[in-house]
Formats: structure tokens, C-alpha cells, sequence
């Protein structure tokens, strides 16, 4: 399975392109020729732990709804509990936005005593997650993804010459931050997303979420469900 969270219509309009992102790799037959803390609203990412409830599954990928899958992963059930990619700002901290993991009520159990005995270091599901699974930067290598598979926005603009140099192998992109895809304005004349400054979000990125936004999910919602920045050149 692949697993996200959205607790809100901001949110669910991440997931829902997520979604479309995921099943447009997963249906390729030759993915070869594929081209391409601190904030205090993140409390409720705890609800992230019910994804080890979800034991019709004997393994998952949890997703942040904020990612966008670029490539093929299927790869990835292939991996253990606990695997992830190292957190740019720690890298001997896991960054909790893309993670394989095994459901089990007794795991689920686990970590909601231990989220009940200590404080999460930063308040959020990221923190709680590392404390727990805290073997995760020195025990095993084969539980450290590469970070490929979740690239997240800042090493856009620390690395910039690493991301020129590896960008073909982007899997997984996630916009990490306060402003996500959906705030970027998008003009429906020239078919170009307007990125906002100083996000450190790359455009050819967006420009990949704005565009499975446009052809495959704006159409299904109902009008008015969501409010998004189409911007049309003349109005
Ligand atoms: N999330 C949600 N509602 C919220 C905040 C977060 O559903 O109000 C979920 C969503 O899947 C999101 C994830 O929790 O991608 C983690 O939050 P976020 O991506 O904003 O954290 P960041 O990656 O920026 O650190
Ligand atoms: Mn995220």
C-alpha cells in the first residue's frame, strides 16, 4: 500500500495530486523513459501513527500528501521497517515525509504509549518518529533510502550543483514548508505555474504538479470545494 494523511481541503488537494502522481509511474510499463519546524499546525501530524493500522497490508509506503512521485518506486515495498531518507537539516535524523513500514497493532501500540511518555523534540510526528526507531542513522544501511527517494525542496537551493548533477534520478520530490504547490498561482493562458519567492521550491517541479492538477484532477472536483490560484491572463 501507499499511505498519506489530509486532515483539511488544503491538504487533500496535495494528496489527491499525489495520488494522481503515484498511479501515472505505477502505470508505466517503461519507467526508463520517464522524463521527469517549527510551525504549529504540524501537531496533527501525529495522526500519522494510525498508518500502522492499516494491517490488511503487510507493508506500506506512508507519504506526505506534499510529495510528488516522479518515477517508479515499487522498489520500495522491496525495503524493511524502518526505511527512509536522511532529513537535509539532520541528516542523522530520517525525515518522517516518505517512510516503508510493516502495519501492526502492537507497533501502533508501541508508539502511542511512547508518544504518551515523552515529548516529541520537535512537536511533531518527525521528532516522535526518530526517537522511536533511534537506531535508524547507525544500524543498518540498507534502512537508509537514498535521497532520491525523497527529495526534499530546500536541497534545491543548499546543493544546487548536487541536484544539476542528479536531478534525472529524482524519484520523489516533496515541497516541504509552510507554502506548498497548491499556493503557487498558476496562469491558465500560458499553461505556467507563477512560483511565488523565496520558497526554495524548484519550478520544473511544480510545474510537473500544477500540470497533473490541470489535465487530471481540477475537472473531477466539485466547483467551489477547493480554492486554488488559477490565474487567467487578461482578466
Ligand atoms: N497534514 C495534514 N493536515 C495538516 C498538516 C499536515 O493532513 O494540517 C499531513 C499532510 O499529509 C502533510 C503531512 O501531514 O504532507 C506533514 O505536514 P507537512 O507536509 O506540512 O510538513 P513538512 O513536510 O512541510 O515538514
Ligand atoms: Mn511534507
Amino acid at each position: 500500500a501507499f499511505v498519506t494523511l489530509a486532515t483539511n481541503d488544503s491538504y487533500a488537494l496535495g494528496a489527491i495530486v499525489w495520488a494522481n502522481s503515484l498511479r501515472n509511474p505505477l502505470d508505466s510499463s517503461d519507467p526508463a523513459n520517464l522524463a521527469l519546524l517549527g510551525r504549529p499546525n504540524l501537531g496533527c501530524t501525529f495522526t500519522k501513527l494510525h498508518c500502522w493500522r492499516l494491517i490488511r497490508y503487510t507493508k506500506a509506503v506512508f507519504m506526505d500528501s506534499d510529495t510528488l512521485v516522479m518515477a517508479n518506486i515499487d522498489d520500495l515495498l522491496e525495503r524493511e521497517e524502518l526505511s527512509a531518507a536522511p532529513d537535509p537539516g539532520w541528516p542523522d535524523c530520517f525525515n518522517s515525509g516518505v517512510f516503508v513500514y510493516r502495519p501492526s497493532e502492537d507497533t501502533y501500540r508501541r508508539l502511542l504509549d511512547f508518544a504518551r511518555s515523552c515529548t516529541s523534540f520537535d512537536g511533531a510526528d518527525q521528532g516522535l518518529l526518530n526517537m522511536f526507531f533511534n537506531d535508524w542513522a547507525t544500524k543498518d544501511i540498507t534502512k537508509h533510502l537514498p535521497f532520491t527517494y525523497n527529495c526534499v525542496s530546500q536541497a534545491f537551493y543548499s546543493y544546487l550543483p548536487a541536484f544539476r548533477h542528479f536531478r534525472r534520478d529524482i524519484k520523489v520530490a516533496h515541497f516541504i514548508g509552510e507554502v506548498k504547490p497548491w499556493h503557487h498561482s498558476y496562469n491558465s493562458a500560458t499553461g505556467q505555474v507563477e512560483p511565488r519567492e523565496g520558497t526554495g521550491h524548484q519550478s520544473e517541479f511544480l510545474q510537473h504538479w500544477w500540470d497533473i492538477y490541470v489535465t487530471q484532477v481540477h475537472a473531477m472536483l466539485p466547483a467551489g470545494a477547493v480554492s486554488v490560484q488559477l490565474v487567467t491572463c487578461g482578466l
